[in-house]
């Protein structure tokens, strides 16, 4: 996919393309020794995925270059052990992957249009079984006549290995089961996997006896079932979640309809992958019990969105959701193609790191004259979003790294987090790449930069750089400071560009007229932004404090110190050590606020927009509020539209009086505070069973003293 892109009008193969589809198999396949022989990937998952599917992509498109011993050609690894090889009755095959929405409806139409060409279209409505993926190990267990006789390891989906011995230890596989008249075979294939608690304790005892740690609960699973001493295999209290039932043409007979497995009745055959769940759970196993029936695509999506959420809640890791054809009849009509059923499909949750490539490193200089390195790549999805630039920190972190443009790297973003490389794969490196120097001089205006010996951060110091007045001008309007409605970006770098603004207090000398004179300014706008400006002049006294930008003076910050210096003037004049008194500031802080006000250029800057009738004294209203010992200590998240307050406001209300806002859900949330149209933190605080409160409940508690 990555490379490919940038292939796409060239059908003949170029050496790049020859190299790289080396490279990638290459890659992959140490990848896969590493994860499925030692049981210590060195890659995650999902980039393992997109760079496999990278490859996919550039052998469809050049067929010349498949080669047998592509890892694409084959299902899983078979690993180099002491146990005994056994051959499948049935091969375990690998599962198709989806990563959105997109590659689900493309699954669908796919099967719809094999169905249509068959001589036996179906008549049926089609349902799906949408299954957790428990990312543990694939087993198939033999009975005979009802007893375990045999359990195999999934290897390469051909050959496993005989670990029968290990899985008997395993307390949720039913040595026996529970059928009257049992079958002469029965096979049936599940995952075992290892609970997070188990596998934690596990890596407790493996540090303390020094040993290697395992890198996640899967490989931890597979080493356990590979101990030759199947005792352990019993302490390490791996657990089974059975998916597959098989069975040949003997008399199946077990009790149906009961919520308890009870022997001694007779049972029909099943019909649908729903039907095998319940007879596997009536024969004595586990079955997940978080599997749902759905009647549409989009319900399956619902049940993908809420499990890409919630999944951090469960006490087992899975890597996604399995999606099934429920009709066993409409499954045995679409077969299998080599490595997947094509019945059934794995969607993947939205990864949180993936592969990329650094077309160049760009720099950014930001408000407060700091210098930040940009990777600039191919574009990627990455946790619902997509990324073309990451942050690479400074001149430190890109040594360290040693990135360079021409680089595949692997990018984060986790959650909110803003994207940063996490590391290079060397190992796709392309021939002719140079090391990376940060500027000596800043892009912008030219000047010097400076790089202190005892910090990371390389500066420009000029005042009048224009990237720093245009920081300093979009920090200014921004939503949380003086919220100038209509003044983004774009009309910032013009502002800038032209000279009509070279601080922020000419803002306020702006008229309509030259406003008018800039290129595509309608008339309507102009107004707009004039009266915006006007408005701007109402904010209070804590939002102009945060709208001057200075270091560590966040929202929060801003709040606090406005209500212990209600105007400019008792702040300008206040030594550090009074500044740090102040519950909440730190030493840190505290001299930077310090330090900016004994700038001479800052005062003027202050006298001016003084001079405009912006507020910088607290007005009665926002006079000091006590702190509450409801809130205080308490930690509160707010979601959706609240009736009449706006988001921030409710947030600096809540930290006014005490209490600590933050942006997720999380088991130490007290209380969410819910407007209409809450998402997927609702939804999360419903499930963590946290107390949630309407507006008027939480100005309720604000009101309590
Ligand atoms: P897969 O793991 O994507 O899917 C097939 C497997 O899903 C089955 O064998 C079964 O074990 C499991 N599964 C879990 N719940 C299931 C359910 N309810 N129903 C059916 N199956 C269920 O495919 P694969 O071929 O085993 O492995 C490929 C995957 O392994 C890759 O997508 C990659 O994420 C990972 N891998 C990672 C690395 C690495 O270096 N990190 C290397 C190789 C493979």
């Amino acid at each position: 996919m990555l490379w490919s892109l940038a292939m796409d009008a060239i059908s003949q193969i170029t050496p790049e393309v020859e190299q790289r589809v080396q490279d990638l198999r290459k890659l992959l396949w140490q990848a896969s020794y590493d994860y499925y022989v030692l049981d210590a990937p060195t890659i995650e998952d999902a980039v393992y995925d997109q760079l496999y599917r990278e490859l996919v992509d550039l052998e469809t498109r050049h067929p010349e270059l498949i080669a047998p011993d592509s890892p694409t050609q084959r299902v899983g690894e078979r690993p180099a052990s002491q146990f005994v090889s056994v051959k499948h009755n049935i091969p375990l095959y690998s599962l198709e992957n989806a990563f959105g929405n997109e590659d689900l409806a493309k699954w669908q139409e796919r099967w719809q249009r094999q169905l249509l060409a068959s001589d036996r279209p179906p008549v049926d409505t089609i349902d799906y079984v949408c299954e957790l993926k428990i990312d543990g190990n694939a087993l198939a267990l033999t009975y005979e006549n009802g007893i375990l006789t045999r359990g195999v390891t999934r290897g390469d989906g051909i050959a496993g290995e005989a670990i029968t011995q290990n899985v008997r230890a395993i307390r949720s596989i039913p040595l026996r089961l529970n059928l009257d008249n049992p079958p002469p075979v029965v096979e049936v294939r599940g995952e075992a996997f290892l609970p997070l608690a188990s596998f934690e304790q596990i890596n407790q005892e493996r540090e303390q006896a020094g040993e290697a740690l395992f890198a996640n609960p899967r490989n931890a699973a597979a080493g356990t079932l590979r101990q030759l001493d199947s005792k352990i295999v019993a302490r390490r209290k791996l657990d089974f979640f059975a998916y597959t039932l098989h069975f040949g043409s003997g008399n199946l007979s077990l009790e149906s309809g009961e919520s308890n497995p009870t022997p001694h009745s007779p049972l029909p055959t099943p019909h649908s992958q729903w039907h095998c769940l319940e007879l596997l759970r009536q024969m004595g196993f586990r079955v997940n019990p978080e599997r749902r029936q759905c009647a549409h695509l989009q319900d399956v999506q619902e049940y993908c969105d809420r499990w890409s959420i919630d999944r951090t809640q469960l006490p087992y890791m899975t890597d996604g959701v399995v999606v099934k054809i429920n009709s066993l009849a409409l499954q045995a009509q679409l077969g299998f193609t080599q490595k997947f059923p094509r019945w059934a499909i794995a969607l993947k949750y939205p990864a949180e790191e993936a592969p990329t490539i650094v077309e160049r490193i760009s720099v950014n200089v930001g408000r407060t004259g700091a210098v930040t390195p940009l990777a600039e790549m191919r574009p990627v999805q990455l946790a619902g979003t997509t990324v073309a630039r990451a942050t690479l920190h400074n001149s430190d972190r890109i040594a360290e790294l040693d990135i360079r443009a021409g680089d595949t790297v692997i990018v984060r973003k986790a959650g909110e987090i803003i994207p940063e490389v996490v590391r290079v794969l060397y190992d796709l490196r392309p021939d002719g790449t140079a090391t990376y120097h940060m500027p000596t001089h800043c892009p912008e205006c030219g000047q010097r930069l400076v790089k202190p010996d005892d910090e990371a951060v390389t500066r420009c110091i000029n005042a009048s750089c224009p990237a720093i007045l245009r920081g300093a001008l979009v920090h200014w309007a921004s939503r949380q400071a003086l919220d100038i409605n209509g003044l983004g970006e774009k009309l910032v770098l013009q502002f800038v560009e032209t000279g009509l603004v070279e601080s922020v207090a000419d803002l306020y000398d702006i008229t309509l007229d030259r406003l008018l004179l800039l290129e595509r300014m309608g008339k309507k706008s102009a107004e707009k932004l004039v009266q915006a400006i006007a408005d701007s002049k109402q904010q209070p006294w804590a939002r102009v404090l945060y709208g001057l930008g200075i270091r560590h003076v966040g929202n929060v910050n801003a709040q606090i110190l406005t209500e212990r210096f209600s105007t400019v003037e008792s702040l300008a004049v206040a030594a550090v050590e009074t500044i740090a008194t102040v519950f909440g500031i730190g030493s840190e802080i505290a001299q930077s606020v310090y330090d900016w006000f004994q700038n001479p250029a800052n005062q003027s800057l202050i006298q001016r927009l003084q001079a405009t009738g912006l507020q910088f004294q607290a007005d009665r209203e926002t006079q000091p509020t006590a702190l509450n010992p409801s809130l205080v200590g308490k930690t509160f998240v707010v979601t959706g539209t609240l009736p009449t307050l706006k988001r921030d406001d409710a947030k600096a209300m809540i930290q006014s009086a005490g209490g600590k806002v933050t942006d997720s859900v999380s088991k130490k949330t007290d209380y969410l505070v819910v407007g209409e149209d809450a998402g997927s933190k609702l939804e999360k605080a419903q499930v963590l069973g946290i107390t949630q409160l309407s507006e008027a409940e939480l100005l309720e508690l604000l009101a309590e003293s």
